[in-house]
């Protein structure tokens, strides 16, 4: 059966690599499936299968136009010796709860898990679609998705990679990663601006008909890598999938036991993917949405009122530091009853004014989702009790999950098994890491810690961490919001 796509704003259905060439839909829309298929293959059958294996069982459901040999072919360029664990994701247990490690990738950040596999699938749809122009993936990003996504695309033949940052909103790592990124084909701009001025400025140019015309006389289509993309929403939800078959595999829990998740949430795509696996019929009850002090979700989540006017805080876990969660779209779509009107509604909305507030009979339907947040010194107790506690280290967006999941138990007694997932390594945020544990690392230079960091941890420095430590400078292009535009055309050489 083929699965087909229809943008939350009302417009034409298209098919999965259609929806992944695409990105965003032409209305303004994102795409969503026209209806979550279950899974058809048993807990148990699952639960002794490799992450590929599962990998291809979750996503053929989804990208149905796709051949099992396209498919397998994608996953298995995707899911290989650039992971340095062979489970891809493993899972540790301290102090209470299963940590889903999603850090084992490229970039040691969870954006590798669906960034290592969409430029195969954006090739594959290309070639399904006959497109003959090049691909030009235009990406905003808050720190990480940005370096995942060129180390995905880096040479990738028939595609050009463009990535704009906050100029002073990342880790100093973080830069390094991106500013020392190989490729003919990358290029990456920090801006004078912060994560949601550059998300603004790559949407208005998704949008812009007059621009999407002086491309196609040039020979090139944007895409994008960005979260709203469905080829990056369906690779997550395979390691729900796979956490909750590890559970029943390692006999932690029983086939069909409950279980909560909880996601250190910034764009609103990690956690969709495990409300997406819920909808597939994984036995998640909760799903927890943890914010850092730019709470607007966890202030959606007890009003009713999305509402982005406040300030913006630069905390440190930047990849959440984001006032306009795109992929809440999604749900705001589902929760309206797929009413495309009443979703535009809300969306023009929340660009003219900057807020919304949805009705009380969608509020009912939030029921599965519960929101808090974490300011920053309670993110750093928690590094720093849990390290002291058990030796296991967690990095700042992983902790503000983590405190979260204390405030949830401790609100509802909710004794369910539950699954925090951790979404970079430590190591990629070592100075906040650090300081959290003990505030005399607070003089160390960055590689200083890092090391000091593998030594109290026992984990030795990751791959990805290694090799910026020497790597040269590749890219130094800055401009203003207002900017953007030109610096794309520029790069392209279009007049
Ligand atoms: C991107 C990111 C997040 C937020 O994920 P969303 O899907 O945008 O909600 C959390 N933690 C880290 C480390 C990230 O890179």
């Amino acid at each position: 059966m083929n699965l087909t796509y229809k943008s939350t704003r009302g417009g034409a259905q298209v098919t999965a690599s259609q929806a992944i060439l695409k990105g965003l839909a032409d209305d303004g829309g994102l795409y969503v499936p026209s209806s979550i298929p279950a899974l058809d293959v048993s807990v148990e059958e699952l639960s002794n299968m490799t992450y590929q294996e599962v990998a291809y069982e979750v996503m053929k459901l989804y990208l149905t136009d796709f051949t099992p040999q396209e498919l397998k072919s994608c996953i298995d360029k995707a899911y290989d010796s650039k992971f340095d664990a062979e489970e891809i994701a493993p899972m540790v247990y301290a102090d209470g709860a299963y940590y889903l490690e999603l850090f084992h990738g490229a970039t040691i950040a969870f954006k590798d898990m669906a960034l290592s596999i969409l430029p195969h699938l954006m090739t594959t749809s290309a070639r399904k679609n006959h497109v003959d122009h090049e691909i030009v993936i235009l990406t905003a990003t808050s720190g990480d998705t940005g370096k995942a996504a060129m180390a995905g695309f880096a040479d990738v033949e028939g595609t050009k990679i463009i990535v704009f940052y906050p100029k002073d909103g990342v880790s100093p790592v973080q830069e390094k990663q991106m500013v020392t990124q190989k490729g003919k084909n990358t290029f990456v701009v920090g801006i004078h601006g912060n994560f949601d001025d550059a998300q603004t400025g790559v949407k208005k140019m998704f949008n812009d008909k007059e621009l999407a015309k002086v491309l196609d006389a040039n020979g090139y289509q944007f895409s994008s890598a960005n979260s709203i993309n469905i080829g990056r929403l369906v690779p997550q939800i395979v390691y729900y999938v796979y956490a909750y078959a590890m559970l029943v595999h390692n006999e932690e829990i029983v086939n069909g036991e409950k279980i909560n998740v909880v996601v250190p949430t910034g764009n609103f795509g990690n956690i969709l993917a495990a409300y997406y696996a819920k909808n597939m019929g994984l036995p998640i009850d909760r799903l927890i949405c943890a914010s850092n002090e730019n709470k607007v979700l966890y202030d959606f989540f007890s009003t009713g009122r999305y509402d982005k006017n406040r300030d913006f805080v630069v905390t440190s876990s930047p990849s959440m530091d984001i006032l306009i969660s795109s992929n809440l779209e999604r749900l705001i779509y589902k929760i309206a009853g797929e009413d495309a009107e009443a979703n535009r509604s809300l969306m023009e909305a929340l660009s003219h004014d900057g807020k919304y507030e949805i009705t009380p009979e969608m509020r009912e339907r939030l029921k599965d989702f519960y929101g808090n947040f974490a300011d920053e010194d309670q993110t750093a107790r928690t590094i720093h009790d849990l390290y002291t506690d058990t030796g296991y280290v967690i990095d700042t967006h992983t902790a503000v999950a983590a405190t979260v999941y204390k405030k949830y138990v401790s609100d509802t007694q909710d004794t369910k098994k539950t699954v925090i997932a951790s979404t970079a390594s430590p190591f990629k945020f070592a100075r906040s890491v650090m300081t959290a544990i003990d505030k005399k690392y607070a003089d160390m230079g960055d590689f200083e810690l890092i090391d000091e960091l593998s030594s109290i941890s026992g984990v030795p420095v990751p791959k990805a961490v290694e090799e910026i430590r020497t790597a040269p400078v590749l890219h130094n292009t800055q401009c203003d919001v207002d900017e953007m535009e030109d610096t794309v055309k520029k790069w392209l050489n279009i007049k």
